[in-house]
């Protein structure tokens, strides 16, 4: 059994292993993919000390300095089910798809998230080419430049308010008959000039040009006309949906889904730790999931050296 299994590799299940591993305790890392979101990234400008990678090459990175420690590393593994312990200080054990089954004195979940996409023509051609999930992340690649964000939740005006602020002009695509976000981010948006409200609007297609996005067609939903508008980037704001269905019946979550975790990315769950894009933490970003990753790692740490000796 392990002392510290973590189930995930992205940045946050990467800082996780390297700080359990070089506690000197025994430490598993169980991931479909090494990398996670980062792998399916271009351009990233805010690691902090990195002024420009790439995301294969941090990819690359993470698992670099994974395996430079001694942690069983189990790639292409889903995992489908936890049990906790039966009682406390007890073995935890996490299923695999493949049948196998692994055991551990704590578990980390780190199994990140991912974001709702439009499923239209052009979206996934033109990712990363025009098409974009994360304005903290992309957003002043767009300077200047004209830009649509599909969505009118939360986190739809938000990237609004905040590409208004660095781009040329902002055109905000809502399908329902009014936008869903907060009073007050509504009379913030309204308030900017360079930003245009479509409603009842459904997004068709991402154009571009072979290279890169060129614009984007909706069609009214009450008189079925369709619309071009011409913009350099499309900001999809949809939804993050966490990689925690396998997890419903385990540990508690909130109503959409992500693990509840405290300060020190402790569970409903005795033994299990969470962190990254698949908890409640607010800012889903690279640097936030490996802080909480290493943070997830020494709590579990501090867990274990407080189980009376066996
Ligand atoms: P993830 O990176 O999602 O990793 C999750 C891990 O869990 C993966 O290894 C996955 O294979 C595994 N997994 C999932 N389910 C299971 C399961 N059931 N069993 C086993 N393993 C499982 N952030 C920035 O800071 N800067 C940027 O420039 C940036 N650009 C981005 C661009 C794009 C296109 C996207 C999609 C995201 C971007 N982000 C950026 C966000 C950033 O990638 C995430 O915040 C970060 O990767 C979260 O790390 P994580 O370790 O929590 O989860």
């Amino acid at each position: 059994a392990f002392d510290v299994l973590v189930v995930g590799a992205g940045p946050a299940g990467a800082a996780a292993a390297v700080y359990a591993a070089r506690k000197g305790i025994r430490t598993g890392i169980a991931a479909e993919r090494i990398g996670g979101q980062v792998l399916d990234t271009m351009a990233i400008e805010n690691f902090i000390s990195v002024p420009y990678t790439e995301g294969p090459k941090l990819a690359g990175g993470l698992e670099q300095h994974i395996k430079a420690y001694e942690v069983d590393v189990m790639s292409l593994q889903k995992a489908s089910k936890l049990i906790p312990a039966k009682e406390p200080g007890g073995l935890i054990e996490v299923q695999l798809e493949n049948g196998a089954s692994l055991k551990s004195r704590t578990v980390i979940l780190a199994t990140g998230a991912r974001w709702r996409q439009m499923n239209v023509p052009g979206e996934d051609e033109y990712r990363n080419k025009g098409v974009a999930y994360c304005p903290h992340c992309d957003g002043p690649l767009f300077k200047g430049k004209r830009v649509a964000v599909i969505g009118g939740g939360n986190s739809g005006v938000e990237a609004a308010i905040d590409l208004a602020g660095i781009v040329a002009h902002v055109t905000l695509i809502e399908f329902d008959s009014q936008l869903r976000a907060d009073a007050v981010l509504q009379r913030k948006l309204a308030s900017l000039p360079n930003v245009r409200i479509v409603t009842s609007a459904l997004t068709t297609e991402v154009h571009g040009d072979g290279q890169k996005v060129t614009g984007l067609t909706y069609k009214d939903r009450n008189s079925d006309e369709v619309h071009r508008v011409d913009l350099e980037g499309v900001f999809v704001q949809i939804g993050l949906v966490p990689n925690t269905e396998w997890l419903k019946d385990a540990v508690a979550l909130s109503p959409r889904g992500e693990i509840e975790a405290d300060f020190r990315g402790a569970t409903s769950v005795p033994g299990v730790f969470a962190a990254g894009d698949a908890t409640t933490t607010p800012y889903k970003q690279i640097v936030i999931a490996a802080g909480e990753g290493s943070r997830a790692a020494l709590s579990a740490f501090d867990y274990l050296i407080r189980l009376p000796a066996a």
